[in-house]
């Protein structure tokens, strides 16, 4: 039996960066570049005020006080968006708003709160150094600065910098588009009442909602019965995604056809990871394209796309980050299970003086959904280690920021 690390490799392995496409800035925050950015020119373009004040040389006011201010004559008004309608000369100012451009001649602002003006005069009540509240060109960024590389995902603050560095698109990795069949004829849509034997669809929404946070798009090919022909028809777009992401059917039971085709069409890559929840994990392909055949139960459905569902979708837009990053922390509890298999227990994380202690969600059967609604990590427990006592220091992998 493959381990997770193993498991894992094998999956990337068959895993490659998507082709790009350009997209308007609008869309792009959550997307991947594709491409280097650099800025076509400085950033701010020119010189301009920092306050709403006075534009003036800071040599005519060097003796400003309080007590002793000095007068100047307003000779006008700069406006943000307008160029100066004219420059200052000693014994002038320009009445200045914040982001409009310092006028030939002032080297300084004074801001508004320092002043007092009344009949075309300004009382300057300090004395500033020059340069004082002056934004020069170029502050932000030069021209040619690199200002983001390919790999990065675009953030609200990095759409904004590809902005003014003079963009309005941008080369983006193309979304993966992600086919999502759950199996089993006990399945019915949530809010549908529930008849004998049958219970609600929760890997259908669990899996979207997991596939769209790692941002693929969710190609939902529904639910396919327990029968070839209903899994064929399912999986009849499979030429059409990137990734195949199913679940159920690929235990031991007599109905575990998801892990049967793939057998019978020799595109089973591997079967079973020595993992806990989430060992009768199927990996192989369909029309060419990758499949993970997650296992039905709730839990460990979304173990299993953790573990290699995300990176794999990572993978494909390019991201080089594919695993979350670890943190240590004390467990409260002991935390015990067959040796041969990493478990992956759910738990909350919480700061204490010295350091994280963990304490797991309750029950941790591999039906009980409500471990992972609750669950701020997963606590994993390396194979062969088998039993960790309470009060041990344990690998974490944080699913949300830790309070
Ligand atoms: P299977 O892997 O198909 O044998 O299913 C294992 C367990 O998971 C069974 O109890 C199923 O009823 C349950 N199960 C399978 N698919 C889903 C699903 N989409 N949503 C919730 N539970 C499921
Ligand atoms: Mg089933």
């Amino acid at each position: 039996m493959l381990t997770v690390q193993e498991a894992r490799d094998r999956i990337l392995a068959k895993i490659a960066t998507l082709e790009p496409e350009q997209i308007s800035l609008e869309s792009a925050t959550g997307w991947v570049l594709a491409e280097d950015i650099t800025s076509a020119w400085d950033v701010p373009p020119f010189a301009n005020s920092a306050m709403d004040g006075y534009a003036l040389r800071s040599a005519d006011i060097r003796a400003a006080t309080p007590d002793r201010p000095i007068a100047l004559r307003v000779i006008g008004e700069v406006q943000a968006g307008y160029p100066p309608p004219s420059s200052v000369v000693t014994g002038t100012a320009l009445r200045i708003m914040t982001g409009a451009m310092l006028p030939e001649g002032a080297d300084a602002i004074v801001r508004v709160e320092d002043t007092q003006e009344r009949d075309h005069q300004v009382e300057i009540r300090v004395a500033v150094e020059a340069g004082a509240s002056v934004r020069h060109p170029g502050t932000d960024l030069r021209a040619g600065d690199l200002v983001a590389r390919a790999g990065q995902v675009v953030t609200p603050g990095l759409v904004g910098v590809i902005a003014s560095a003079g963009r309005a698109t941008v080369r983006c990795v193309r979304r993966p588009r992600v086919l999502l069949l759950s199996t089993g004829d006990e399945l019915r849509p949530a809010g549908e009442p529930l008849g004998p034997g049958q219970i609600t669809n929760t890997n259908r929404y669990t899996l979207r909602a997991a596939i769209e946070e790692t941002h693929g798009v969710v190609v939902d090919a529904g639910v396919a019965k327990d029968d070839r022909d209903a899994l064929e028809a399912g999986l009849a777009r499979a030429s059409t995604v990137d990734l195949i992401v199913t679940t159920g059917g690929v235990s031991m039971g007599s109905y575990d056809l998801v892990r049967r085709l793939l057998e019978e069409r020799d595109s089973m890559d591997f079967w079973q990871v020595a993992l806990r929840p989430g060992k009768p994990l199927a990996f192989g392909s369909v029309a060419g394209v990758p499949l993970i055949g997650l296992p039905g139960n709730p839990v460990s459905a979304l173990v299993g796309f953790e573990l290699f569902g995300r990176p794999a979708i990572l993978k494909l837009q390019g991201r080089t980050d594919l695993l979350r990053p670890r943190q240590r922390a004390i467990t409260d509890e002991p935390l015990a299970g067959p040796p041969h298999l990493e478990h992956y227990f759910r738990g909350i994380a919480r700061r204490t003086e010295s350091g994280l202690a963990v304490r797991l969600t309750g029950d941790q059967g591999s039906h009980v959904l409500r471990s992972m609604a609750e669950a701020n990590c997963l606590i994993v427990v390396p194979q062969g280690t088998g039993s960790v006592p309470a009060g041990a220091e344990v690998d974490i992998i944080p699913l949300a920021p830790l309070p």
